[in-house]
């Protein structure tokens, strides 16, 4: 089969390698839509080669039973929390495999077929398309995470500032709409706004040319907004959190990236600010949202910038890297 390997220092290869064969537990997948994250970036960048396929937000058919897998079937569609876990400690009893001592991350999703756990596996209702699979095994996901962790409900009309517009941003913004809040979308690349505005996005800044908390205090109508979610992992983006909060206001932490020490604990405790960090999710809440996206009806198609076949992943992966996008894909129908 293709697959696309990292060779270090930005540069990549579309290769043949061998088709993986599932061992005991696991299934093999054919995929369908396979996406880029940032974090695929943080392993193209650096000058180590990676030998071994990469991507990890998967979604396709399971095509290959391996021995003692009891809950899928082959034909089954399916997207793949992206974390492994052992399936036995503590962490993994809880579904929070991202916190497992043996954790790997299920790689494989930028070649034709992925083997993975029959435990990361979600099922896709007929009415999910193979588009959000990708958002459900990763980004998505995230996003409704940050959003679950910070107590966002529908009972009261809310504000939201959404700070980076890449793809855990973008996500963001369409989840938060579909919960009936308003959403300010904030990043320095116009054509990342441009999407967060195809994505519903109720108003945008752009923190280069204006300044960022101005608007969004400007946006709440009142002192400022009930939310923060700070996807960038900038110091500017980390800097403008708490001035961007009304009174008694929570943000989640979830990009990353700066050092820069940039908050200052004394600015919280008069205005009883909430900060807290949130990465990746349980699997429970993998099935949640994908039991609330079949519901809504809502799909991150609108994120969805750009479609390559994986022959073009050299391409593909510029694209990405250049971050003046949405959502990047591999299509292998
Ligand atoms: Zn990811
Ligand atoms: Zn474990």
């Amino acid at each position: 089969m293709k697959g696309i390997v990292f060779l270090g220092n930005r540069q990549c290869a579309v290769k043949e390698v061998p088709t993986p064969e599932p061992g005991n537990g696991e299934v093999r997948i054919q995929m369908k839509v396979s996406g880029i994250c940032g974090s695929d970036l943080h392993v193209y960048r650096p000058p180590e080669p990676r030998d071994w396929v990469q991507g990890h937000e998967s979604s396709g058919v399971v095509e290959k039973l391996g021995l003692n897998v009891t809950n899928l079937k082959v034909g089954d569609r399916v997207t793949v929390h992206h974390h492994q876990g052992c399936g036995q400690c503590y962490y993994c009893s809880l579904g929070d495999f991202v916190w497992c001592p043996d954790d790997k991350v299920v790689s494989g999703a930028f070649g034709e077929y992925v083997v993975a756990n029959e435990r990361n596996c979600v099922v896709l209702p007929d009415q999910i398309d193979f588009i959000d699979g990708p958002f459900f095994a990763c980004v998505g996901t995230t996003a409704y995470a940050a959003l679950r962790r910070l107590g966002v409900e529908q009972y009261f009309p809310q504000t939201i500032a959404v700070y980076g517009l890449g793809p855990v941003g973008l996500s963001t913004v369409r989840i938060a709409k579909s919960m009936g809040t308003r959403v300010i979308g904030v990043d320095v690349m116009e054509e990342r706004i441009e999407v967060a505005k195809r994505c519903g996005a109720d108003a945008t800044v752009n923190a280069a040319t204006e300044d960022p908390v101005e608007a969004v205090v400007a946006f709440s109508g009142t002192e400022g907004v009930d939310y923060v979610v700070e996807t960038s992992g900038s110091t500017g983006g980390r800097s403008s959190i708490i001035p961007s909060l009304r009174r008694e206001g929570k943000a989640a932490l979830v990009g990353v990236g700066s050092d820069d020490k940039v908050i200052n604990p004394g600015d919280m405790v008069y205005r009883r600010i909430t900060l807290m960090g949130s990465v990746v999710f349980p699997i429970g809440w993998l099935k949640d949202f994908v039991r609330y996206c079949a519901q809504t009806g809502l799909t991150f198609a609108p994120a969805v910038t750009h479609h390559f076949r994986v022959d073009d992943g050299v391409e593909a992966l510029r694209i990405a890297d250049e971050a003046r996008c949405g959502k990047v894909v591999f299509d292998w129908d």
